[in-house]
């Protein structure tokens, strides 16, 4: 049963099932408790639709599927497993307007972003691991004369894949494509907040894969998160999320000594060094954009450059552009196209984002702009809308130390390259960073020097498919992106012939 929905304001009508069952062995299968749990919508805080509550038990029949679908799977040929992800992505790329749709009802963000780049990257991603892995071959060498050795890989096996809902589907594709292309059967478990935009994607591609390859059951963390991370039939678990979490699920999949992906929470630094202050206007302009990266999909990005370091001799000049760029930002409702901020994912998501606000106002720390709710009209005041908001304080501060996940910036000045350094370094995170300058020395020696998996220098917030992406310190381990990856679903068996 199809319904259509019709959000406020744009006209925009889409057609989406009132409920939404798991995805388990190429079937659509109903919870087998038969609970389901509402799907609000953060643009107007209503109920959008129904998901499965999935439990121990759907996980179970999610992995026996997979167990069933993986001696055959894994025997496929590189190139059969290529042609079905590239048709994967065709049919999301035949799509991307109502997968982006489903997406921002979903979460909330601007369906210009979403059309613009996060369906892009994940199409791109699935070509680049459809293509990665026709290229690549296992290695065959001559150990002596009369030995040759082999190196071949094989799959991992099923894996489970926990995923957050700040990107819900790029998030899953970084798991997903390398995942299939090396072979493996998955049980994929996305984020209670957005359960949907999978679930029509699974619609979508429904007959592609073999029946039990790539499995979804949605529901909540402790309730099927927990068994799937926990489960002695899955060969590695895969998890995004928070810090906190990530502790608990290397906890869980330690009792089966099977290796965890860690892609964690951060608190990114975006660092603005003198010579930006003496650059030519369009690189000045681009420094000034990098700035409001901040704001970028709501602040709900794991690298969102939430701390800025402004050397103090082009603070003013600098900070009066940011302040004006941020407070031009067109907030509204995100499925209308000139929209460039929308609304946070959750209510959980708005009240934490809301408090940090007033510890950032109680510890003193200056507003510099926002630092409020965003009041919405006709239709959307119950949507979780906050103002993009720049604080001035210091590092030590709790606005400048904690990972808020919303559109918040905590900007302070630094002196001295050294100082810039240990300011960027003075958290327990390590994801990203940012660098702006003119300086060809810094361009090399600061990035060096900063402890963080991904430094944009004089960019931010660029996720091509082929650079690895992860974290340095509480910010996790393993990496994502990049034909690694191959490398982290798979095995490499080694045999020594002799003849
Ligand atoms: P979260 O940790 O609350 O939830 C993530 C997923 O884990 C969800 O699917 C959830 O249901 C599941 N989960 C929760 N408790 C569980 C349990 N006990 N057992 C098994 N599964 C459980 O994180 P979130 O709020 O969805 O996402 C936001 C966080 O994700 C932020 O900290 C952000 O920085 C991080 N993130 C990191 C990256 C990265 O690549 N490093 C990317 C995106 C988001």
């Amino acid at each position: 049963e199809a319904a259509t929905a019709s959000f406020p304001f744009v006209g925009k009508s889409v057609e989406f099932k009132p409920k939404y069952e798991h995805f388990i062995g190429g079937e659509w299968v109903k919870p087998s408790n038969g609970e389901y749990f509402e799907n609000i919508s953060p643009i107007n805080g209503q109920p959008f639709t129904q998901a499965a509550r999935g439990t121990k038990a759907d996980i179970e029949l999610a992995l026996d599927a997979a167990h069933k679908a993986f001696p055959s799977w894994s025997k496929t040929s590189a190139a059969s497993r290529s042609n079905m992800l590239n048709k994967i992505a065709q049919v999301i790329e035949d799509n991307l307007e109502y997968l982006a749709t489903i997406e921002t009802i979903d979460n909330g963000k601007a369906i210009r972003e979403c059309m613009a780049a996060d369906l892009p990257l994940v199409i791109d991603h699935f070509r680049y691991f459809a293509g990665v892995i026709r290229a690549d071959e296992s290695t065959i060498s001559e150990h002596d004369e009369n030995t040759v050795s082999i190196a071949l890989h094989e799959p991992l096996g099923v894996v489970g894949q926990i995923i957050p809902w700040n990107f819900p589907l790029l998030m899953a594709t970084w798991k997903v494509a390398p995942a299939l292309a090396a072979g493996n059967c998955i049980v994929v478990k996305p984020a209670e907040q957005t359960p949907t935009s999978i679930m029509c994607l699974m619609e979508l591609i429904d007959g592609i894969l073999p029946p039990g390859v790539l499995n979804v059951v949605t529901g909540f963390g402790p309730e099927a998160g927990k068994p799937l991370a926990t489960s002695p039939r899955v060969a590695k678990v895969s998890f995004t999320g928070e810090t906190t979490t990530g502790r608990l699920i290397m906890q869980y999949a330690s009792e089966n000594l099977v290796p965890v992906t860690m892609e964690l929470g951060g608190k990114s630094p975006n660092v603005f060094m003198k010579s930006v202050g003496d650059a030519d206007d369009e690189f000045f302009d681009k420094a000034v954009e990098g700035a409001v990266m901040f704001a970028l999909n709501q602040g709900e990005v794991c690298t969102c450059p939430s701390r800025m370091l402004v050397h103090e001799d082009i603070y003013d000049k600098f900070m009066e552009r940011v302040i004006a760029r941020t407070k031009a930002i067109k907030m509204g409702n995100p499925l209308d196209p000139s929209t460039m901020m929308g609304a946070q994912a959750s209510n959980d998501q708005y009240e934490k984002i809301m408090s940090y606000l007033n510890i950032g106002k109680e510890e003193g720390a200056q507003v510099l702009c926002g630092g409020a709710k965003f009041s919405q009209n006709s239709g959307l005041e119950e949507g979780y809308y906050v103002q993009p908001t720049i604080f001035k304080g210091h590092n030590k501060m709790r606005v400048f130390q904690e990972e808020i996940f919303g559109p918040v910036v905590a900007v302070t000045t630094f002196k001295t390259t050294e100082e810039a350094i240990e300011i960027a370094n003075d958290t327990m995170y390590g994801l990203g960073a940012g660098l702006w300058t003119r300086d060809a020395h810094e361009i090399y020696q600061v990035p060096r020097a900063i402890q963080a998996g991904r430094v944009w220098i004089n960019n931010y917030h660029a996720y091509p498919a082929h650079a690895p992406f992860g974290g340095y310190k509480k910010s996790g381990f393993g990496r994502e992106n990049h034909k690694m990856m191959l490398d982290h679903y798979r095995q490499t068996k080694n045999m020594l012939i002799s003849y």
